[in-house]
């Protein structure tokens, strides 16, 4: 028998309809390329990313045609976000940071027959226009006063295409399970691949994170993504702040400590969520100018591993709590968020602080477990580490045109993790499967290590790769830039570790470099660095 209860597919469309009618007057605040800030409503943005659909249409867009974005956070890529998804098309978010012979092998994989582009990526286009094969227009997101010299062909101004066309438009209603959207995983290893989203998972992560449990979003917040828009959906935030009606806050270009305190300031953020390498140089420009952050509230931190000394200098000189995350492009992307529960109301600060290490617990909708390498589930202890899989209901299946083979028979997705999960749930990243230090046959974390010399006040960033060992096999080394100024040695740093670790994990040596190599979203790039230190002895290899 089923029930009687009415059976309404989960639209991405209906998101904004929502927020138009119930939160109309909710704001969304824009740093613009082009420089100043731009201000309009919900109501405003549903207006016109029905004009915008209208337009897809004159184009020659139809359902399930791939349009491509290559845009910062603002106004014009969230309507882009609604209308091509709205009108049943698929909006495919580019990272432009990622190399130009990735950008090009995405842009023909997904087969892109549309890219809009902000001003700043228009060169970077027109320098590989000519190996684009599918695409059959070109959209510059400003109006004509700002409209570049440009040699795109078929180049289209993108607030004439919108002038042109009316709001009279109604969403259309199709299956849930339509594709809405897709994002290619950075890649660090092989080509990147695609992950296409539906509707309806994207709805159900929007309804999953604005709870308490997750991203705690309500109509009284405001809350700026400082993750970008091409990285993983900003990590769905453009989707569950228009669900809650809070005000949305997009900083654009510009990410720097100062900038980003401009917006916190002037409009009252009361949440953010970004990677760990912005919030230093948020910590550093408040550190510098004495400035205070009031409104804002919570932090949430991911993509990389949040570093205690992270969540300790937010909370005590800032008064912002921090909630670790963990996700993936393969996620869309939530999976954990660190927040207590229930019984833990007498933690000790310091409890509190060790607990934020870890990467958090999952929310109904994901299932996690750990496995050895004959996939056997481990336990659940805390203790026991092994490759961290997956299971949801918005998880990818597959990858776009079926490639990659990182689902088993029982439909789990291998995440390349390497964690531990405790008996409350708490999961703990100890690093990705291919960067884990096995000295010994036993397992050193780098991220761990990685995350006690950053503690250190004269560290700026630490990476922590194996190197290889006549005895151990293999033995970390430490690799660091150090903070201006910092006259910082390997023997300050080795000692540093006593009492912190097991004797065995402490590092054997420490390199001083300037710069540590990052991939296009901000993760340190291993890869890079194994090869730099290829030919390294350790002091403890003679
Ligand atoms: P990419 O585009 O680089 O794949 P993702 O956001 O999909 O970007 O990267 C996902 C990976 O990032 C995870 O599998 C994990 O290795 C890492 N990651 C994300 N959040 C955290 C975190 N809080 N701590 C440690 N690693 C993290």
């Amino acid at each position: 028998m089923f029930g009687l209860m009415m059976d309404q597919p989960l639209l991405i469309s209906s998101v904004l309809e929502f927020a138009a009618k119930y939160h109309g007057e909710s704001e969304i605040v824009s740093r613009t390329v082009e420089g100043p800030i731009h201000r309009y409503t919900y109501a405003d943005a549903q207006s016109r990313s029905k004009q915008l659909a209208k337009a897809l249409q004159a184009l020659g867009v139809s359902e399930g045609d791939r349009v491509a974005t290559l845009a910062w956070n603002g106004y014009r890529h969230y309507e882009l976000y609604y209308g091509v998804s709205g009108m049943g098309a698929v909006c495919h978010m580019i990272n432009p940071r990622l190399f130009p012979g990735q950008i090009s092998y995405i842009v023909n994989h997904a087969e892109d027959s549309v890219v809009f582009t902000d001003l700043t990526f228009v060169e970077l286009l027109e320098g590989m226009v000519s190996e684009l094969g599918t695409v059959k227009a070109f959209v510059v997101m400003t109006d004509e006063a700002n409209m570049p010299e440009t040699s795109l062909p078929n180049v289209h101004c993108y607030e004439t295409l919108l002038a042109a066309q009316d709001d009279d438009y109604t969403w259309p209603v199709f299956d849930e399970n339509t594709a809405s959207s897709m994002c290619y995983s950075s890649g660090t290893t092989g080509n990147p691949k695609g992950v296409l989203y539906s509707h309806r998972s994207t709805v159900l992560h929007a309804m999953a994170s604005l709870a308490p449990d997750m991203l705690n979003i309500s109509a009284r917040d405001s809350f700026m993504p400082v993750v970008p828009m091409f990285h993983v959906n900003a990590w769905g935030v453009p989707y569950s702040v228009t669900m809650a009606g809070a005000k949305l806050v997009m900083p654009g270009m510009e990410m720097d400590g100062e900038s980003l305190h401009e917006l916190i300031d002037g409009e009252r953020v009361t949440l953010s969520a970004g990677v760990p390498t912005v919030w230093l140089g948020l910590l550093d420009y408040l550190e510098k100018s004495g400035k205070s952050v009031d409104s804002f509230k919570y932090c949430v931190i991911g993509g990389s591993a949040t570093p205690r000394a992270m969540s300790v200098a937010m909370e005590e000189n800032h008064g912002v709590h921090v909630l670790h995350a963990w996700g993936m492009t393969e996620m869309s992307p939530l999976g954990t968020v660190n927040w207590p529960k229930h019984g833990m109301e007498d933690e000790t600060e310091e409890a509190r602080y060790d607990r934020q290490v870890k990467q958090g617990r999952p929310c109904y909708g994901v299932d996690m477990k750990i496995v050895n390498d004959d996939n056997e589930t481990l336990p659940e202890d805390g203790e026991a580490f092994g490759e961290l899989k997956v299971r949801g209901f918005w998880v990818c299946s597959q990858y776009y045109k079926g490639e990659g083979d990182s689902h088993d028979d029982d439909g789990w997705f291998a995440t390349g993790d390497v964690a531990t999960i405790d008996a409350g749930g708490y999961m703990h990243i100890t690093d990705r499967s291919k960067d884990v230090i096995k000295s010994g046959g036993e397992w050193i974390s780098s991220i761990e290590l990685e995350n006690i010399a950053v503690g250190h006040p004269g560290v700026f960033e630490a990476a922590v790769i194996g190197i290889g060992h006549p005895k151990w096999d293999e033995r970390p080394l430490l690799v660091v830039v150090r903070n201006e100024g910092s006259e910082l040695t390997a023997e300050d740093l080795i000692s540093y570790y006593d009492g912190k670790v097991a004797k065995w994990w402490i590092p054997d040596d420490v390199a001083f470099v300037d710069e540590l190599p990052h991939t296009a979203t901000g993760k340190l790039l291993k890869m890079d660095l194994r090869d730099r230190f290829e030919d390294y002895t350790l002091p403890t290899a003679e």
